[in-house]
C-alpha cells in the first residue's frame, strides 16, 4: 500500500494538541511517509520534529504558516523547507510572535470587558509555547462558559466577535520573500477560506505569484472536490505547484486523520515529489 502524506499539521508549539514528538509517533503509526509541521508564526517545534522522523522513518519537512494579509484580506502563507536556525528569519519570526503577544492582551482586555475575568497563568497552563484563539476558546470551556471550542469561536472568538482583536500581520509580499531568503517555497493556505466562490483567487493568486509564491492548497479538508479540482487546474495554468494536508491540530476542528482519510482527502504522493524536487534544485 502506498504511503500517505500530510503537509499542513499543527503541535504544542502553536495551537495544537500533541507535542511535535507525539506528532510525529502518531504520523509513523499511521505509517505516514512524510508530513510537514505548519506551527502558526513558528518555527520552533521543527528541530524536534524532524529528529523524531529520522528515528521513525517518517520524513519531515521543516515548515511554517504565517498569518498574513493582502490589503485587508487576511490569509495564510505555507513555507515549506525553511531553514529552521536561519537568524534572519528567526528575527522576523520574533515579530510575528511580539504581534501575538499584544493581540492576547487586547482579546483579554475584550473578556474583561464582557464580564469574563482572565489571567494570563489561566493561558499559560493550557498553551505550550504560544497562546492563540484556540487556547481562549479552551479556556471558556474549561470554565464552563461554553459548551465547546466551537461554541467559544460562534459566540465570542470568531472574526467579527465581541471579543476578537486582529493582529499586526506582516503583507503577503514580506512573508513570502522572508520565505524565500530562508531557502523555503512559500504556498498560499486553504485559498477557499478567502473566497468560497473562489471568483477573486485567479488574481489574487497571480498578484503573489508576481512576490514570488510557489504553490497553493488545494487538497483541504473543507475544499469540496470541485474546488479541488479548481485549484489543481489553476495551479497548473499559473505554472504553481500544488500541495495539501489536513490542517490537523489534534482535535476535531479540522474534521480530518492525520494523513486524512478516504471520506476526507487524500494528498497524492506526487505532491510530495514535486515539491521536494523544487527545493532540491535551488
Ligand atoms: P489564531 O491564529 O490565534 O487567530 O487562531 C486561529 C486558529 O483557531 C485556527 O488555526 C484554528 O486552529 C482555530 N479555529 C478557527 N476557527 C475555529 C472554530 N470555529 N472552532 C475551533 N477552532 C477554530
Ligand atoms: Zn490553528
Ligand atoms: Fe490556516
Ligand atoms: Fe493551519
Amino acid at each position: 500500500m502506498s504511503r500517505h502524506i500530510d503537509l499542513h499539521t499543527h503541535s504544542t508549539c502553536s495551537d495544537g494538541i500533541l507535542t511535535p514528538t507525539a506528532l510525529v509517533d502518531l504520523a509513523a503509526r499511521r505509517r505516514l511517509l512524510a508530513i510537514s509541521l505548519t506551527d502558526h508564526d513558528t518555527v520552533a517545534g521543527v528541530a524536534e520534529a524532524v529528529r523524531r522522523g529520522r528515528e521513525k522513518g517518517v520524513e519531515v519537512l521543516p515548515g511554517i504558516e504565517v498569518s498574513s494579509r493582502l490589503e485587508n484580506t487576511s490569509l495564510h502563507i505555507l513555507g515549506y523547507g525553511i531553514r529552521p536556525e536561519d537568524q534572519n528569519f528567526l528575527a522576523f519570526v520574533e515579530k510575528l510572535q511580539a504581534a501575538r503577544e499584544q493581540r492576547n492582551q487586547g482579546i483579554i482586555a475584550r473578556f474583561a470587558q464582557l464580564g469574563i475575568p482572565i489571567a494570563q497563568k489561566e493561558l499559560t497552563s493550557l498553551a505550550g509555547d504560544q497562546i492563540g484563539r484556540p487556547h481562549f476558546a479552551r479556556l471558556l470551556v474549561k470554565k464552563g462558559i461554553c459548551k465547546s471550542a466551537a461554541d467559544a469561536f460562534a459566540c465570542y472568538l470568531k472574526r467579527g466577535g465581541p471579543a476578537f482583536v486582529e493582529h499586526e500581520r506582516p503583507p503577503a509580499d514580506e512573508v513570502i520573500r522572508e520565505i524565500d531568503r530562508a531557502g523555503g517555497l512559500a504556498m498560499l493556505a486553504h485559498p477557499a477560506s478567502l473566497d468560497s466562490s473562489l471568483e477573486k483567487i485567479p488574481s489574487l493568486v497571480a498578484q503573489l505569484k508576481g512576490y514570488g509564491l510557489s504553490g497553493i492548497e488545494a487538497y483541504y479538508p473543507t475544499h469540496s472536490n470541485k474546488v479541488c479540482r479548481v485549484l489543481l487546474a489553476l495551479a497548473s495554468e499559473q505554472e504553481l505547484l500544488p500541495c495539501g494536508g489536513t490542517d490537523f491540530h489534534g482535535d476535531s476542528h479540522s474534521g480530518a486523520p492525520l494523513g486524512g482519510s478516504a471520506k476526507t482527502i487524500r494528498v497524492p504522493q506526487q505532491v510530495w515529489r514535486e515539491i521536494m524536487e523544487r527545493l532540491n534544485a535551488r
